[in-house]
């Protein structure tokens, strides 16, 4: 890992905050893209702009090749088996409600259960909340154990006959908990159960191999991964999505239609309605080549480096709280010392140019069983060093010292 080359691709990584060089641990929330990916976007608009799919002139074409071209990239990124198989979307979020949306439409009744995590993203909660009051479906949720770890013996006791889907965080945006998603998959496959992998945190520390992990579906965002804004990813196996019904009707998702009766078109299309936001969708393939020219396994052992140092330091604080303490973590740290709010820890750290996430991040009902109402996230890429978790440290220090 060259860090100094690899910043230098990274313009926003070189501007100051407060006349403070800037130190972005808000990686979780978003990630900083690299020159390619931004070079990209404004070489599609200046060169190759048309919509996709639909024109018989030149420029439509190239388009439509470039994003169909992005869409094997992402199958080759996750290895699914069809490239049909990858459906576009504006992000993690969209690619939950739809699968909330067309699954539960097709496969559940009145009284069929889901069942998701206690440590969740809001995502993958209303999503199904949702659902809950369209067609009367239960959720259940596993608990986590002290570590915020878990329970699988529990995740076992919650299926039923009337279970009809699992879906699970790989990585937990707040405690960062890398979840033993193989075994959830086994587990419920056992009992012929779908499994689906929310990948938002976890798609850019982790080699994934969809196909492998054999999970049903699996869905994460580009702005995450190093990529654009507003485009993101659901994987299903074709096998499910070709059973789901439409989740929004409108241009290019059909077949052909009538007043009578409209037909839909195939996969990855049926999915796909309305002009699609193929600028990002194209650049995204960028942010992938990006990454993979470093290396997941190389930005793993990196990162865990990261984490681990940041984290040995901040337990030499005095009256440190940190949540998530599992021995299997990936690039997230969350935390509070003493009574010191959450708020107060961030805006003051932000004045020293260091950006961290404070709050409950999207996990309310997560942030209910800790018994707390928020926390202090510093989440880690390779672009970040030592020297800045130094300078973070310190700052946390420098908080508390005000605070005393
Ligand atoms: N799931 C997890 C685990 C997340 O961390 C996030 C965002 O933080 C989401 C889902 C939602 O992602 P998006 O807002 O990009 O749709």
């Amino acid at each position: 890992m060259n860090v100094e080359k690899i910043r230098a691709d990274f313009p926003i990584l070189s501007t100051t905050v407060y006349g403070k060089p800037l130190i972005y641990l808000d990686n979780g929330a978003t990630t900083q893209k690299p020159k390619c990916v931004v070079e990209e976007i404004e070489k599609i608009y200046y060169t190759t702009n048309a919509n996709v799919h639909r024109g018989v002139h030149h420029l439509s074409q190239v388009a439509t090749d470039l994003a169909e071209e992005s869409r094997i990239v992402v199958q080759q990124f996750i290895n699914a088996e069809h490239s049909k198989e990858i459906i576009f979307t504006k992000g993690t979020t969209e690619s939950i409600n739809l699968v909330a949306h067309s699954f539960c439409q097709q496969f559940c009744s009145e009284g069929d259960e889901i069942i998701i995590s206690a440590m969740e993203h809001h995502a993958n909660i209303v999503s199904w909340q949702l659902q809950e009051t369209i067609r009367g479906i239960k959720l259940r949720v596993i608990p986590i154990n002290d570590k915020g770890e878990l329970m699988l013996d529990e995740m076992k006791k919650l299926i039923t006959p009337r279970t009809r889907l699992i879906s699970v965080m790989h990585v937990s945006n707040v405690l960062g908990t890398i979840n033993p998603i193989e075994e959830i998959v086994s587990i419920a496959h056992s009992h012929d159960i779908p499994v689906l992998i929310d990948a938002a945190q976890s798609v850019q520390h982790i080699e994934i191999d969809v196909q492998k992990l054999d999970c049903d579906f699996l869905v994460f965002s580009g702005h995450k991964l190093y990529g654009p804004n507003g485009v993101g990813v659901l994987y299903g196996k074709e096998k499910w999505l070709n059973q789901m019904p439409p989740y929004q009707g409108g241009g290019e998702m059909i077949s052909q239609v009538s007043f009578k009766k409209t037909t839909f078109n195939d996969l990855p299309f049926k999915f796909e309605a309305g002009t699609p936001n193929y600028p990002d969708v194209i650049a995204l393939a960028k942010a992938i080549d990006y990454i993979k020219s470093i290396g997941l396994d190389s930005i793993k052992a990196y990162e865990d480096q990261l984490l681990k140092y940041c984290t040995d330091e901040l337990t030499k604080i005095n009256n440190i709280r940190i949540f998530g303490t599992s021995d299997n973590k990936c690039s997230v740290v969350s935390f509070l010392v003493g009574n010191i709010h959450h708020y107060d820890m961030g805006m003051l750290l932000d004045k020293m140019g260091i950006a961290v996430r404070t709050g409950h991040h999207c996990a309310q009902p997560l942030m209910e069983e800790l018994g707390i109402e928020g926390t202090v996230r510093a989440s880690f890429a390779f672009y970040n060093t030592k020297e800045e978790i130094d300078k973070f440290i310190e700052g946390v220090k420098r908080v508390v010292t005000m605070f005393e």
